[in-house]
Parts: structure tokens; C-alpha cells; sequence
């Protein structure tokens, strides 16, 4: 489907990453651009919240492209984050405690990692010497740094060519074998579980490997002050960029005319029109009510009958009057076993996994420390639990009060010390972001649906023109730099189809 306007003028619904960075690149090409956001504020779900005096994060633990050699770290400064930010980078991605006592680490650095790993369990050499290797292979597959001069360039070009050209088999290989099956194979079963657990066991294992050659290589980082100064970072550029946004003004419908976009009609009954409608909000409610499924083929479909999404979160944040500074700083935080099996909100679990900001001391007032713990749970459980306002809210209670027994049985006196608690379930992620079943990250890539590396979604809808998608419903994975990246391919695209050449700027 070809451009059908003349017409300069572009309207993004929503104001997430993806929203804003294809604002970003519109206006830095010569587009003018609108954004209608439901909500108050910019970022999506990149947010953070402050109760009583603590900020609960709601969004980054890690950053790709943090690093200013990174030729990721370009994208961040284009958009306006990498100017200004402080990272930090952290030795632990993760711990796990076993009942028996013993800790593994899982360290950033690859070289620790594998010494950590085969100390732990011997009996798992060739297992952990297959993870290793394929982190190692990830630490030769990133394209070279524009900073660097054309001739290193070139040279690194040719490097990265052949090292495709060696590992194209294994990367596929890897690409399909899922973190389940993967941790099948090591014999220690606290190994096995963090494999498993640390991300999704569907998730192709590649992804882990690429996680760890990032924190090996610190490339992903940490910002410090977290997530809301990295969207306002982001909302300030698209505004200097002469952008417009409107807060809560949630779309309604996008009208079309002629099997044409021409503009979105509000929940107010107000109409607006432009030359191009952009969504970068959630797939779903875009294509199903936005659109009526009317642009929604088998192909467009697939995806919504079949490929699993990133599980909606049970989030709970916890204020604490006590300083953690004795404890390890940590990019995701620590899992460990509970004392007897709990029941909290949809399942019994057997591990907490928490998360102390004592890397992050704006998070909490001087000598007190945030918390957080996440716990995958089922959508259609709370949907079915808020059609009872008292009794969703009386869960909420419940996990509460769980949580902080729990934690107190880790950290002895902790439960007299906690000033606030705030649970935020599945339907607050849908409530505030739209996003389909309170996915907080779109759809997993797992061995079934791994062919979308090589060949990325589309960003239209067949028999629909003048209209695009952006962010993480079309980019499987999801993540802020894809968030970013989808809008930057957007506009490329767009400058294409009217003839215009690509440019970017940084501020
Ligand atoms: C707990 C958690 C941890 C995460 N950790 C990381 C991490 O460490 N690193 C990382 O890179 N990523 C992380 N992510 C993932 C990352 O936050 C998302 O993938 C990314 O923010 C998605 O951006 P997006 O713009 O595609 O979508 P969204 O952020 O969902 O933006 C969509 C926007 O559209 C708006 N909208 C929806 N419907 C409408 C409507 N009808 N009208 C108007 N506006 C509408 C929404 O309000 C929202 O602002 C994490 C996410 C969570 C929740």
C-alpha cells in the first residue's frame, strides 16, 4: 500500500517510547506531528509512582545500548536520553538461594560467570560450557560504533560479516531452543530453576545469551533516577522538536474513509484529522476496536490466537525504613525459596523474587529503600476478581500483608519497618497502558515464531492506507530501545514512500 496524501501531518496515538520516538523522527524530518496519550503523563509503560515519600519503579532494570560505543547508544542520543543520564553498571545480574543454603550468582561479567557456574556444579561442565559460548558468541555479533573512524569501521564491518558468516548455524540453532529445554539439561536442580526462571521458559535461550554479552560488554546499564527521567527526557526532545501532545485524550476509533486513514475520533466525540494516523498503543485494542477488525487477516491474527506474551505481572512496591546498604547491588534483584509453599493471588508459589533499590538512592528518602517484588500471575484471574471492587481490593490486602510476613521471615524485624505498600496487578498495567492482557513487554519470541528476527512484522494493515503501527505489539520482544528503533524504521519508511532522504539529529 503506497502513500495516499500530500498531506504533512501526522497523528501518533499514544505517548510510550515507540509513540515518542516516532515523533521524534517525523519532526526531524520535516513532518508535523500530533499525539493523543490516554494518560497524564509520557513513557507508557516506562514509569515510576511515589508513595509516601518512595519511588517504586515500575519499568528499567537495564538499558541496551547504555554504552557510548554501543552503536545502540547513537538511538539514545538522537531521542535525547543518553545526554544527561548517569549509568551505572552493575557486577550481579541476579542470585539465587537454594533451600539448602547455597547462593549462585549470575554474574555481568562472562569470565566470573563461568567460574561461578562451574564451581557451583561441576557436574554441569558441558551444559554451562554451552551457555558460556553462546554468550561469547553474541560479544562478536554488534555492528561497529559510528565514533569510531571509517577505516576501524570498515575493518569491523568485515569482522562482524564473518562472524555471522562462522555462527549463522548456531545462532539458529540456539534461536530454536527455549530456556525450558535448555535448563533441561543441567543435572543441578537449582541451575536448572534459575535457567528457567530468571526469564520466561518459552523465550528462545538465544536472548539470554544476548542479555549476558550486553552486561558483559556494559552495554546495559542502569540509569540512575530510573524510568520517569528517561520519558520526560524523551517527551522534552519531541517538544523542542516543535511536537504537540494532548494528555487524556484516549482514541476512541480511527476513521477511515476509502479504505483510507484520515484521522481518530476521541472518547469525547471530538474529531481529528491528519494525513497519516500512527498508532504506537496496544496492538489489540488498535487493530480489534480501534479498527472494528476490519484490516485483520489470518496473518494480522496469528499472533493474537497464538504466540504467548510476556505474563502480566502481580507488581508490589514496598517502602522500607532501613537502609540495605550490606546487601549486594543487583540488576535484577534475588529469588529465593520460601519456608512452605504460599498461596498469593492466582497460584501457590514456593520462591519470592525481589528486588532492593539500594542501587538507586534517589529511589527512597535518605536511610530507607525501596522494594519490589514481581510475580507473573493470570490476567483473566484478576479481570474476573475486579468485576468485585471490595473483593479485588481485599486481594490486594491480602498480598500485602503476605508479602511483608514473608519478607520479614528473609529479613527478621523488616515487617516493623515498612512504612508503605502498593500491589499493582494486571489490570492496573491495562488500566494505565492499554496494553493487552497487561503484557508488560508484547509478545515473547520462542522456537515457534523465531523467524521473526529475520523478517520483522509488518508495521501496516492489509487493505488499509495512510495508517502504521509502531512499539512493542509489532516488535516482538519489546524492550525500550525496540520501542525506539520501531518508530526510527517507521519514519525511514515513511521518508521512502514520499522521497525524502532520512536524517536524524542530535541535540
Ligand atoms: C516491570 C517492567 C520491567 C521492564 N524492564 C525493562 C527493561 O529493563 N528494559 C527495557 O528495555 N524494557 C523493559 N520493559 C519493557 C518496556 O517498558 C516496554 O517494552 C516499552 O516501554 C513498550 O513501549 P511502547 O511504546 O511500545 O508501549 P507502551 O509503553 O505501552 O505505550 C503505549 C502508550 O499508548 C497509550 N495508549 C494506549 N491506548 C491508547 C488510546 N486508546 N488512546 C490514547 N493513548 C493510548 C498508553 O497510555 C501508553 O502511553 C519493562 C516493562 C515492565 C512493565
Amino acid at each position: 500500500m503506497t502513500n495516499n496524501t500530500s498531506d504533512n501531518s501526522i497523528i501518533i496515538i499514544g505517548a510510550g517510547f515507540a509513540g515518542l520516538g516516532a515523533g521524534i523522527y517525523a519532526l526531524m524530518n520535516g513532518y508535523k506531528a500530533e499525539i493523543f496519550e490516554m494518560h497524564d503523563k509520557p513513557g507508557g509503560l516506562c514509569t515510576s509512582w511515589k508513595r509516601k515519600g518512595y519511588t517504586f519503579d515500575g519499568c528499567i532494570h537495564w538499558l541496551v545500548g547504555s554504552n557510548p560505543q554501543s552503536p545502540m547508544n547513537q538511538y539514545w542520543e538522537e531521542v535525547g536520553i543518553a545526554q544527561g543520564s548517569r549509568i551505572i553498571d552493575i557486577d550481579e545480574y541476579m542470585r539465587f538461594e537454594a533451600a539448602d543454603g547455597r547462593t549462585l550468582i549470575f554474574y555481568s561479567n562472562v569470565d566470573k560467570l563461568e567460574k561461578e557456574l562451574l564451581e557451583f556444579s561441576p557436574s554441569d561442565k558441558e551444559p554451562i560450557s554451552e551457555f558460556i559460548d553462546g554468550i561469547r558468541m553474541c560479544l562478536s555479533l554488534e555492528a561497529p560504533s559510528k565514533k569510531v573512524s571509517l577505516p576501524v569501521r570498515i575493518f569491523r564491518y568485515i569482522g562482524l560479516g564473518l562472524s555471522f558468516a562462522i555462527n549463522g548455524g548456531k545462532m539458529q540453532k540456539w534461536m530454536k531452543i527455549s530456556a525450558a529445554e535448555f535448563s533441561g539439561r543441567f543435572k543441578d536442580p537449582l541451575l536448572r530453576d534459575a535457567l528457567k526462571e530468571m526469564w520466561m521458559p518459552e523465550f528462545s535461550i538465544m536472548f539470554m545469551f544476548f542479555t549476558f554479552a550486553y552486561l558483559h560488554k556494559k552495554n546495559a546499564g542502569y540509569p540512575l533516577g530510573g524510568s520517569t527521567p528517561m520519558s520526560e527526557a524523551l517527551e522534552r526532545r519531541y517538544i523542542k522538536l516543535g511536537g504537540t501532545i494532548n494528555y487524556r485524550q484516549r482514541v476512541e476509533k480511527i476513521i477511515v474513509e476509502d479504505n483510507k486513514a484520515v484521522g481518530v475520533r476521541l472518547i469525547d466525540g471530538t474529531e481529528h484529522r491528519a494525513g497519516r494516523v500512527v498508532s504506537a498503543a496496544d496492538g489489540f485494542s488498535t487493530i480489534f476496536n480501534m479498527l472494528d477488525g476490519k484490516y485483520a487477516d489470518d496473518k494480522i491474527r496469528e499472533p493474537y490466537e497464538k504466540w504467548p506474551i510476556f505474563q502480566p505481572l502481580v507488581f508490589a512496591g514496598i517502602g522500607v525504613n532501613r537502609s540495605f546498604a550490606d546487601e549486594p547491588l543487583s540488576v535484577s534483584g534475588f529469588s529465593y525459596p520460601l519456608s512452605s509453599p504460599v498461596e498469593i493471588g492466582d497460584r501457590v508459589r514456593n520462591r519470592l523474587w525481589i528486588h532492593i533499590y539500594n542501587h538507586d538512592p534517589s529511589m527512597a528518602p535518605e536511610g530507607k529503600t525501596s522494594i519490589i517484588i514481581m510475580m507473573e500471575s493470570r490476567y483473566d484471574y484478576w479481570e474476573k476478581l475486579a468485576e468485585n471492587e471490595s473483593a479485588y481490593k481485599a486481594k490486594k490486602e491480602e498480598i500485602a500483608l503476605i508479602l511483608v510476613e514473608q519478607l520479614d521471615k528473609r529479613f527478621p524485624g523488616i515487617a516493623s519497618q515498612v512504612e508503605v505498600v502498593d500491589v499493582a496487578t494486571p489490570m492496573t498495567f491495562k488500566r494505565y497502558t492499554g496494553n493487552w492482557q497487561g503484557s508488560f513487554e508484547g509478545w515473547l519470541i520462542t522456537p515457534a515464531n523465531s523467524y521473526v528476527v529475520m523478517k520483522p512484522m509488518s508495521q501496516m494493515l492489509p487493505g488499509l492506507s495512510n495508517f502504521f503501527m509502531c512499539g512493542q505489539w509489532v516488535e516482538p520482544g519489546g524492550g525500550l530501545p525496540t520501542g525506539i528503533m520501531s518508530g526510527r524504521r517507521l519514519v525511514k519508511k515513511l521518508c521512502k514512500e514520499d522521497h525524502r532522504k532520512f536524517r536524524t539529529t542530535i541535540e
